[in-house]
């Protein structure tokens, strides 16, 4: 076996020993091209077969190596035309069996004779010890699959652990060449190792503690780029000057002190850090985590009131007309002095001298233009409509991910910069922001406001299904309303399993279940407009129940709702039901949440006893994050989180050393060209957005 003559880096896997054309399409498909994606192509466990005994020594279950010679082989027929080979291995203190189904040319590759070290797991019948199927290899060559912590690689059909042991063995000496573009002062203050050092650990290590040096400096290169895009994302933003919203804190606290409630210790927290941020020139990019309910509108109100204090225009935006309505609404109370503009595509409102009224659209743009208007609350409209502003110094927006237009828009138009808060109810645990939105700071509103009753949760049971309907019917008899939500619009005859659509439940509750009932439904493929409508209708309560999929998610808020209704909650990540809870016991009544699932599958059961359980949205999503992984929980597929291949989310004592080397890095990035060029790379391998 010789390697092949002239190997580098980029030398196509087609030219390496025993790799065909079949070969090469085969590990295509696991992402291997070159010699440079072998070396990437890291095992994901080890097994160790590192020690070598004498075969007196052995004991049934031992997982170990034998050196020895085989004394006999022969193949023989047994049922179903397969065929068995038996050998015999003997050493200076003894001998053992050795069996291998279906692979008869065995008796070729290891003729009498032949020196060979065997690893297995060592097995006991009638006959006594025996390896089954054991791994083997000519005891004059180097130990690949024998004798070592043995590499267990991610395969593809047709590709053996063999295979690729074998291929990478062979291209690891171009490891030398791996140009190893990580500085050396990080490399230094972190503990690493060298990459070419890793690559050939990672592969081919002697111990636990060498495995343990390679997955420490592979999963900080990881880490370390993610975190370098995003300082480098934090940076450029940071050079835009916005303007810095001094505290006034005497009116702040004044404000605070004529509230209706005590702002709990969370809230005041993030309003603290959020009044900290925007009074620096460099403009705020922060998230406001926390759950439904916990608070976050007066926290923003806060923050919007010392924007206007300072001489500037705050805006809030929703992603529903429905939500702006109801911030615009929550807003005219919390600021009854300011001058408040509400603009949709269908509402044109103005709120001043604590007196509201409608206006024309034209009108309304020109009292935001002039600025008459200091705290602005609106749609999407806002944008689409071309309402200028005058001089914006904070813009908060709602549920929407996607905020990017916003903040190019007012950032275009007056050339400078803005503060953003963007906020949310999906519960993101602090790794997980780390990663995904390490450019933006975060703080957490984790407490609920006191005197919340705590949803009541159950399963229930298909045989209990008619009891819940007598509850349901009872608590609409009370006066209180339900929501019924279900993971299709329409029912799929070619499904295997029966899955809850809207419209078929719809009909069910409407024609058999309650037909003295108002039932009305809704889903995403309806208008925006109708939507909007059946919602507004439902919170006037001119319907008992509402049939809908998961577009409720988002925060209306229906205070006389007391009943979540959850059907086939298995199709639902533990964030998103937690989510739907939230929808209802936003009064002092006590609401309940009933979730129903035909897959009872164990694992099903234990995830939707975790929520029964737990009324803690952090938790919840932190179990989520655990049970499903980031991609499906956040879709974060575009991030870069893609090319976690060792890192995990859990890994945060490394995360953070590795936020913390690119931070210091970022303002001597020039001196490194390396770094810069592997950037380059890494960028175009994530198609970041
Ligand atoms: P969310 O975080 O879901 O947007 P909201 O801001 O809508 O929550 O607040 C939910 C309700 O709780 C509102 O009626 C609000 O007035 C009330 N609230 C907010 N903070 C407190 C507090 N510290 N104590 C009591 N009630 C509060
Ligand atoms: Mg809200």
């Amino acid at each position: 076996m010789g390697y092949v003559a002239f190997m580098n880096l980029e030398t196509r896997i087609e030219a390496l020993n025993k790799v065909g054309k079949t070969t090469a399409k085969r590990l295509e498909r696991l992402g291997i091209f070159t010699v440079n994606n072998l070396l990437h192509h890291y095992p994901f466990r080890y097994e160790d077969f590192s020690r070598v005994a004498p075969i007196k020594e052995l004991r049934e279950g031992d997982a170990v190596t034998v050196k020895g010679a085989i004394e006999l082989i022969a193949n023989r027929r047994i049922r179903n035309r397969r065929s068995l080979t038996e050998a015999l291995l003997t050493d200076e203190t003894g001998s053992i069996r050795l069996v291998w189904f279906n692979q008869p040319y065995l008796t070729k590759n290891l003729e009498t004779g032949t020196e060979v070290y065997i690893s297995g797991v060592v097995k006991r019948d009638s006959l006594g010890l025996q390896f089954v199927s054991p791994a083997y290899e000519l005891a004059s060559r180097r130990n690949i699959h024998t004798a070592r912590l043995v590499p267990m690689y991610p395969l593809t059909e047709g590709i053996t652990q063999k295979q690729v042991r074998f291929l990478v063995e062979q291209s690891l000496p171009a490891a030398s060449n791996l140009v190893d573009w990580l500085p050396e002062k990080i490399k230094k203050e972190n503990n690493l190792i060298t990459l070419g050092e890793a690559i050939k650990q990672i592969h081919f290590p002697d111990s636990d503690a060498q495995i343990n040096s390679a997955t420490e400096r592979l999963k900080f290169d990881e880490l370390f780029l993610v975190q370098l895009q995003t300082e480098l994302a934090r940076h450029e933003r940071t050079v835009l000057r916005a303007p810095a919203l001094t505290f006034h804190e005497e009116e702040i606290k004044k404000f605070v002190a004529g509230l209706l409630f005590i702002l709990t210790k969370d809230q005041k927290i993030a309003a603290w850090e959020i009044l900290k941020n925007i009074a620096e020139e460099a403009p705020m990019n922060r998230l406001l985590s926390g759950d439904v309910g916990s608070g976050k509108t007066v926290v923003a109100a806060v923050a919007l009131y010392n924007a206007v204090l300072s001489g500037f225009q705050g805006i809030m935006m929703a992603p529903t007309e429905i939500l702006a309505f109801q911030h615009f609404d929550s807003v005219c109370r919390l600021l009854p002095d300011q001058t408040l503009a509400l603009f949709t595509r269908s509402q044109h409102l103005i709120f001043k001298n604590q007196e509201r009224s409608e206006v024309s659209k034209k009108e309304l743009q020109k009292i935001i233009t002039s600025g008459e208007a200091n705290v602005i609350l609106g749609t999407h409209a806002l944008l689409s409509e071309g309402v200028e502003f005058k001089n914006v110094g904070l813009a908060v927006v709602d549920e929407q991910h996607r905020f990017g237009v916003l903040q190019r828009k007012v950032i275009k138009e007056k050339g400078r910069g803005v503060h953003f808060l963007s906020m949310t109810a999906t519960p993101i645990p602090r790794s997980l922001a780390l990663m995904v939105y390490g450019d933006l700071d975060v703080s957490i509103i984790r407490e609920m406001p006191p005197g919340r009753k705590p949803v009541t949760t159950r399963i229930v049971e298909p045989r209990n299904r008619d009891k819940a309907y007598e509850f349901i019917r009872k608590e609409v008899e009370k006066g209180g309303q339900v929501f019924v939500v279900c993971p299709l619009i329409e029912d799929n005859p070619s499904a295997q399993i029966e899955k809850k659509s809207v419209l078929t439940e719809y009909k069910k509750l409407s024609e058999q279940i309650f037909p003295e009932m108002r039932v009305s439904y809704l889903h995403g493929k309806m208008k925006g407009e109708e939507k909007e409508k059946i919602m507004a209708a439902f919170k006037n309560k001119e319907n008992d129940i509402l049939v809908s999929t998961s577009v409720i998610e988002v925060g209306v808020d229906v205070p006389n709702a007391t009943v979540m209704m959850v059907e086939g909650a298995d199709r639902f990540g533990l964030a998103q039901l937690h989510q739907f809870r939230g929808r209802v016991g936003r009064s002092d009544k006590q609401s309940y949440c009933f979730v129903f699932s035909d897959n009872g599958s164990s694992r099903t059961l234990e995830r939707l006893r975790f929520f029964e359980k737990h009324q803690n949205g952090f938790e919840l999503a932190e179990k989520d994050l655990e049970l499903r992984g980031p991609g499906e929980v956040y879709g974060t597929t575009q991030s870069g989180m893609m090319q976690l291949r060792l890192a995990k989310l859990s890994d945060t004592a490394l995360i953070k050393k590795a936020r913390e080397s690119a931070r210091v890095i970022l303002s001597q990035l020039l001196e490194f060209p390396e770094l810069v060029k592997k950037m380059k790379e890494w960028k175009e391998s994530v198609h970041l957005e």
